[in-house]
C-alpha cells in the first residue's frame, strides 16, 4: 500500500488527567509518524492558552504541530497578538477558521470570514506560516446555497491557503464531488478528508448535529440498535469508517486527518487496519 499522510486533531485538556491522557494518546500515535498533529482554538480565544500550551507539549520530540486560530469575535489587534506569539515559538503551521459564536455572545469583530482572516494573515505575515482551512463536502450549515459555499471555499483558497481539511463525512460521494467542483473553481491546493471515528453514539449524533454533517440511516439505525453494548459500537464504527478510508485511500487522497477526540484507540485501530 502507498504510504498515506496522516495528521491528528486534538483539543486543549483543562486538568492534568486530561494532559496526561493526551500525552499518553500522543506517545501511541506517534508510531505512526504523523505528518502534523493540531490542536483545536475555542472562539473567541477562550482556550488561547490551552491551545499554545497543548501545541509546545505536542512539539516536544520534533513533532510539527499546528494551532487552530478562529477571527470571530476577536479584534486584528488581539489575533495579530496571537500569530506574533505563534512566530515567537518558531510556529510556522496554523488551522485558520471562522469558528462559531456561542448563541447570544458577544460582537461578530473585526473579520467576518475565514477568507478575511488568512488574507489579513498573509498581509502581516507573508509566508511565515502555512495555512490550512476547513472545507465542507456536505456544505456549512449556515451556507446559503452549495454554490455559494463552494464559491467561499475557492475564494478562502485563493486568499492565500495551502491545504484545507474537511468536516467530517460518511459519504465518500460527498467528499469527492466536492472535490470535483472544487477544482472547477480553479482550486489546486490539496482538500484532505477530515475523519470521525465511531466510538460514541449520542455523542456522534450531537456533534452531526451541530456541524451538518450527515449520518446515513443506516448507520444511525444501527448504533442505535445496540444501546449501551458499547463494544459492538465501537466494532461496527471501526468496520464502517476502515471502509470509507479505504475508498478514499484507493482513490489517492492527499491524506487522512483524524478527529481524535483525544484518544488514540480509535484512529490507530483505523490505520492498522488499512496497513498504514
Ligand atoms: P468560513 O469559511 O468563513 O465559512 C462560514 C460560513 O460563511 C459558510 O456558510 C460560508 O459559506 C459563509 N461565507 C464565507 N465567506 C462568505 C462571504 N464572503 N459572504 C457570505 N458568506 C460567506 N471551530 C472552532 O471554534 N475551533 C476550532 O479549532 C475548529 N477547528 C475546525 C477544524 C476543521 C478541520 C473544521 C472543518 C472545522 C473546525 N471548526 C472549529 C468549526 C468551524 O469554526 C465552523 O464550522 C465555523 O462555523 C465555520 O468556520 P470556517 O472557517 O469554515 O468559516
Amino acid at each position: 500500500m502507498n504510504p498515506i499522510e496522516l495528521s491528528f486533531e486534538f483539543f486543549p485538556p483543562k486538568t492534568q488527567e486530561g494532559l496526561d491522557k493526551l500525552r499518553a494518546t500522543r506517545a501511541q500515535l506517534l508510531p505512526l509518524k504523523p505528518k502534523f498533529v493540531s490542536v483545536t482554538f475555542g472562539a473567541g480565544g477562550s482556550t488561547q492558552q490551552g491551545t499554545l500550551d497543548t501545541v509546545l507539549d505536542m512539539s516536544k520530540d520534533g513533532l510539527e504541530a499546528a494551532p487552530h486560530l478562529s477571527c470571530i469575535g476577536s479584534s486584528k489587534e488581539s489575533l495579530r497578538a496571537i500569530l506574533n506569539e505563534y512566530r515567537s515559538h518558531g510556529i510556522r503551521h496554523i488551522v485558520a477558521l471562522r469558528g462559531d459564536l456561542p448563541s447570544g455572545m458577544g460582537e461578530v469583530g473585526e473579520l467576518r470570514y475565514a477568507s478575511e482572516l488568512v488574507s489579513f494573515i498573509r498581509a502581516e505575515f507573508g509566508d511565515w506560516f502555512r495555512i490550512e482551512v476547513a472545507a465542507y463536502p456536505e456544505y456549512h450549515p449556515q451556507s446559503r446555497s452549495p454554490r455559494h459555499d463552494l464559491e467561499n471555499f475557492a475564494r478562502k483558497v485563493k486568499a492565500g491557503a495551502n491545504s484545507a481539511i474537511t468536516q467530517y463525512f460518511f459519504n465518500a460521494d460527498a467528499y469527492f464531488r466536492f472535490v470535483d467542483e472544487a477544482r472547477k473553481l480553479g482550486v489546486d491546493v490539496p482538500i484532505v478528508p477530515g475523519i470521525m471515528p465511531i466510538t460514541n453514539y449520542s455523542q456522534l449524533m450531537r456533534f452531526s448535529e451541530m456541524c451538518g454533517a450527515e449520518v446515513p440511516r443506516w448507520i444511525a439505525k444501527r448504533l442505535e440498535s445496540f444501546g449501551d453494548d458499547r463494544d459492538a459500537i465501537r466494532a461496527f464504527g471501526l468496520d464502517v469508517v476502515t471502509d470509507l478510508c479505504r475508498r478514499l485511500v484507493d482513490a489517492k487522497v492527499p491524506g487522512l486527518h483524524f478527529y481524535t477526540l483525544n484518544g488514540a484507540a480509535a484512529s490507530k485501530a483505523i490505520c492498522e487496519r488499512l496497513g498504514v
